[in-house]
């Protein structure tokens, strides 16, 4: 466990989890004897109690607040453990959708972790919480306002729309007189229903920011969007299926919007059951009453085509839903959204090796793949890939398998010219495999090279899970 800091002029940033790695986010940070927890994720390559972050490495009662930044797993998974688990007694913030859609994520993520460990009713020492442990934390969780300052003992923090997904939120925190600025997961391309990130007006001393894609450049959306609804045309013409696994929430909507679009202007090839879309999914009907009700929190583009229409541009004429397979008569070409969306298990999975023997038919990626999970592994295009419920059965791997990105985080020139905008002198790095992030900040450093030995010279840091930075803020700050 890590030893105390000293109440000094210092501020310690400690990573327990997403530091160097994509995966079970969860950040400390101290200064003046106050203490913040910023997210509490899970790993998905990992499962039970390796899917958590370091929690051993601190003492989880001194943190005063503790804010979760949107409804990923990644981000936000853990929170019942913490809650519940450990001996954690601070007070716990998200915004009103984070905490909406929590709740049902949560709860299937309970139901699908507790199938791959036994039965759902002997909760064994695998399960990180249950449902009860679920239901008692989610009463205690509260919610903030994007723009409204909350005050917790001297530690101030204020939600800004972070893009990424319904809710996601970047939280500017102040304690006396130092401001630190978490990103979560952002973006800063305007899609189909997301308001992008927003520069807070105040500045801040610290930028704490991801670095998932490093320095890599994304293609321009039109072609992207292009490229995908011609990838499932050509796919469906030839009378192949296309499974798109996706995470139930959040980007599979904005896929929604473009392919429900689609098939409106090709109605008469798609259109009317010719080639039916699903949505397949335990949350499906619950999730998109969510989205249905919070689409005042969504950017003047879809709110005007809501207003305009007078229909909820939610309800889609083109996609049904799914619960489970049970349902679904495989006849014929279609296009399937299916959770999870890194093929780890469940409806993705199954449908993964039921259909991926067909070299006719079409498997595309359009979230961001951790490294240990099957959709990373199916990128690289193998020959065969090992069957969930029975690891001794290969199947073979002919199906198309292809990438197209609509993860929603910055890449490199996004990332830059907002870093740039927020002008913090020292950045930390979180949330991306340690060579793009590395990379990251490389580019960092000579971008701010002309800065190097003048007072307003940046420093970027890229620390490794336990291994904390020390910043020295002596005489600077003055408490207001
Ligand atoms: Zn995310």
């Amino acid at each position: 466990m890590i030893e105390d800091k000293p109440d000094t002029n210092s501020f310690r940033f400690f990573g327990l989890g997403g530091s160097n790695e994509v995966g079970r986010s969860c950040h400390i940070l101290q200064y003046k004897g106050k203490t913040v927890m910023l997210d509490a994720g899970v790993h998905p390559a990992h499962q039970g109690i390796a899917s958590l972050p370091f929690y051993d490495e601190f003492n989880l009662s001194k943190v005063d607040v503790l804010l979760i930044s949107h409804f990923h797993l990644d981000h936000a998974a853990s929170l019942p453990y913490v809650m519940q688990r450990t001996n954690f007694q601070g007070r716990v913030f998200m915004t009103h959708p984070t905490k909406a859609i929590y709740r049902w994520l949560l709860s299937d993520f309970v139901k699908v972790t507790n199938i791959g460990n036994g039965t759902a009713a002997s909760s064994g020492d695998e399960n990180l919480y249950t449902d009860e442990d679920l239901a008692e934390s989610f009463d205690k969780i509260e919610t903030v306002d994007f723009h409204s300052t909350i005050d917790v003992n001297g530690i101030k923090f204020t939600a800004y729309h972070a893009g990424h997904v319904l809710g996601a939120a970047m939280f500017q925190v102040e304690i006396a007189g130092l401001r630190i600025l978490f990103t979560g997961d952002y973006s800063r391309e305007l899609d189909r229903h997301l308001n992008s990130a927003e520069v807070p007006s105040l500045p801040s001393d610290i930028l704490i920011v991801e670095s998932t894609f490093g320095t890599a450049t994304h293609e321009p959306r039109v072609s992207k969007e292009r490229k995908l609804t011609q990838l499932i045309h050509t796919t469906v013409a030839k009378g192949g299926r296309v499974l798109l696994p996706v995470f139930a929430l959040g980007r599979a909507q904005e896929i929604m919007l473009i392919l429900d679009e689609y098939w409106s202007q090709h109605a008469e090839e798609l259109g009317t059951g010719q080639v039916p879309i699903f949505y397949a999914s335990n949350l499906a009907r619950k999730c998109m009453s969510v989205f249905q009700t919070y689409v005042n929190m969504m950017n003047d583009k879809i709110r005007k085509k809501f207003r305009d229409s007078q229909t909820n541009p939610f309800i889609f004429k083109n996609i049904s839903y799914l619960k489970n397979l049970d349902e679904f008569q495989d006849f014929g070409p279609s296009v399937m959204l299916a959770s999870p969306g890194m093929l780890q298990n469940g409806l993705s999975r199954d449908l993964l090796e039921k259909w991926c023997p067909d070299e006719k038919n079409l498997v595309l990626i359009t979230g961001y793949s951790v490294e240990g999970t099957m959709a990373k592994f199916l990128i690289l295009e193998p020959e065969s890939i090992p069957s969930i419920n029975n690891p001794d059965v290969t199947i073979p791997r002919r199906c198309q398998v292809e990438e197209i990105s609509f993860a929603a985080h910055v890449d490199f020139r996004e990332n830059l010219e907002f870093v740039e905008k927020i002008g913090a002198p020292s950045i930390i790095l979180v949330h991306g495999e340690s060579n793009p992030m590395g990379r990251l900040k490389s580019a960092l450093l000579s971008n701010f090279s002309p800065l190097k030995g003048t007072e307003n010279e940046v420093h970027v840091y890229n620390p490794r899970n336990c291994v904390a930075v020390d910043i020295e803020f002596k005489g600077v700050k003055i408490a207001k």
